[in-house]
Formats: C-alpha cells, sequence, structure tokens
C-alpha cells in the first residue's frame, strides 16, 4: 500500500564537462566522433534518468557490500558489460537496501521488487535552453586514444555540455510501509557519493563531476491526491546535499 510519495526536486550543476554518449554513437556531421545524448524533440542535451539512477545504484552496491562477500558472490547479476548485485526473491529484496530503493527482477515470475525511486530525465532549465539555442555551447573536445597493441594514438572528438551549466531534476520516491527513512537516507548518500564520483564517461580524466541543488522537498499522501487536503512542504529553499544529510532528522 503507497502510504505517500515525496518529491525531491532542484538542479544538477555541471563544475566539469559532461559526457553521457547517445546509446548509437553515431557519428554526427562536424568530425564528432562521440556526440552527447540529445532530446529528440529539441535536439538540446540532457540527462536521462536512467543514467542517473543506474550510477547511484552502482555507487550504493560498491559501499554495501559485506566484507565477507566475494565480488562473485555479492555483484551477482549480468547486465550487458558489467555486473550488479541484485536480489533473487522478492522478500530478501525488501530488507536490502539497494533493491528495495532501486528495484530487483527476482529469478522466478512474481518475485521482482519494484523501484521506490522514480528518476526523471533532467532537461537544462530555461535560462540555458535559450542560451543553447542561441550559440553552439557543446565543447568538442579531442582526445588521444591509445591503441594498446600498436600504440599509435588516434584522435577522437569527443563532445560534452561545458561547466556551470544548470538541469532540472526530480526524484519521486513511493513510501511503501518499511523502511523509508532508510531509504531516504541512502538515496541522499547516493546524491552525495556522485557528486564525489562522476556522471557520464571519462571520469578519470576530469569528466562529468556534478553538483546537486535541492529546492524543495514535498509530501503527497493519497488525500492529496483526491483533493482533499495540499502537500506538505518539507523544504522550500535551496540546500546542497551535504547540508540535507547534516539536517535530515529534523525534516522527518
Ligand atoms: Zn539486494
Amino acid at each position: 500500500m503507497l502510504n505517500k510519495k515525496i518529491i525531491i526536486s532542484g538542479k544538477i550543476k555541471t563544475v566539469t564537462g559532461l559526457h553521457i554518449g547517445s546509446p548509437k554513437e553515431t557519428a554526427e556531421i562536424g568530425g564528432i566522433d562521440s556526440p552527447v545524448i540529445k532530446d529528440s524533440v529539441s535536439g538540446l542535451p540532457y540527462i536521462p534518468g536512467s543514467s542517473l539512477k543506474g550510477k547511484m545504484r552502482c555507487l550504493l552496491e560498491k559501499s554495501e557490500k559485506p566484507a565477507d562477500k566475494s565480488d562473485e558472490e555479492w555483484f551477482n547479476r549480468k547486465v550487458g558489460n558489467s555486473k550488479i548485485h541484485v536480489c533473487n526473491d522478492r522478500e530478501s529484496a525488501s530488507s536490502c537496501p539497494i533493491c528495495r530503493l532501486f528495484g530487483s527482477t527476482g529469478h522466478d515470475h512474481g518475485t521482482n521488487h519494484p523501484s521506490r525511486v522514480i528518476l526523471r530525465d533532467s532537461f537544462l532549465i530555461n535560462g540555458w535552453k535559450e542560451k543553447f539555442r542561441k550559440e553552439p555551447l557543446l565543447e568538442a573536445k579531442t582526445e588521444a586514444s591509445i591503441d594498446r597493441v600498436s600504440s599509435a594514438a588516434t584522435p577522437r572528438t569527443i563532445e560534452r555540455v561545458p561547466p556551470d551549466v544548470e538541469f532540472n531534476f526530480e526524484i519521486v520516491y513511493n513510501d511503501e510501509s518499511n523502511g523509508a527513512t532508510e531509504d531516504i537516507k541512502n538515496l541522499f548518500r547516493c546524491m552525495k557519493m556522485l557528486e564525489d564520483d562522476y556522471l557520464g564517461g571519462s571520469g578519470s580524466r576530469g569528466y562529468g563531476k556534478i553538483k546537486f541543488l535541492i529546492d524543495s522537498i514535498s509530501e503527497r499522501d493519497t488525500e492529496y491526491y483526491t483533493g482533499k487536503k495540499g502537500e506538505k512542504i518539507i523544504l522550500d529553499e535551496e540546500k546542497g546535499v551535504e547540508e540535507l544529510i547534516e539536517t535530515i532528522d529534523k525534516l522527518w
């Protein structure tokens, strides 16, 4: 049963250049070998919710790995080229901080644990939309990729969103009985870990540092959706993740 929805919104600001590649990585006109992902309607760069979710899940999986478990035991499911942690049944998932928050697909039918968190796609804030429409702001960086066998350097042009660009973000958390406070704390922890890590590609080259600025948190229960009462405002001023983590026990 759904008790309430917690809606967290604010901005994601790029601190260094950001490269989230488009899935096809098709070469574009103008010599860009690796373009950034763009919204098909506006043609402007955006941050897919799936990129944020995947990275946050990955960081939480690493930080929750029990010391007595081997990588093979913990990262037990192959997804594409990487291995992730997934609980195999609904019961273990509901007591697992990772699978309860981000969801799991069980081995057998009916053993899935749906994700409690929804991460929306993040689009440019209005001011930046206009700037991007007026002039080409995406950077084209030429990087040498070294062939491991021949040691030959091949120049490759990578497109990136420059620093200081702001996107709107929204995260919805579905509060369903157990573990809500722990889930919310883990969510903010994931955001902080992501700030200290990177989003997208070429992180080791300095790309993908981002900052979250949270400017609103509200709670909507079942009575809100039937129009019987308004939402409960938990936060209505801009705060960084670190500041929120420090004051979280006062908010709920
Ligand atoms: Zn799990």
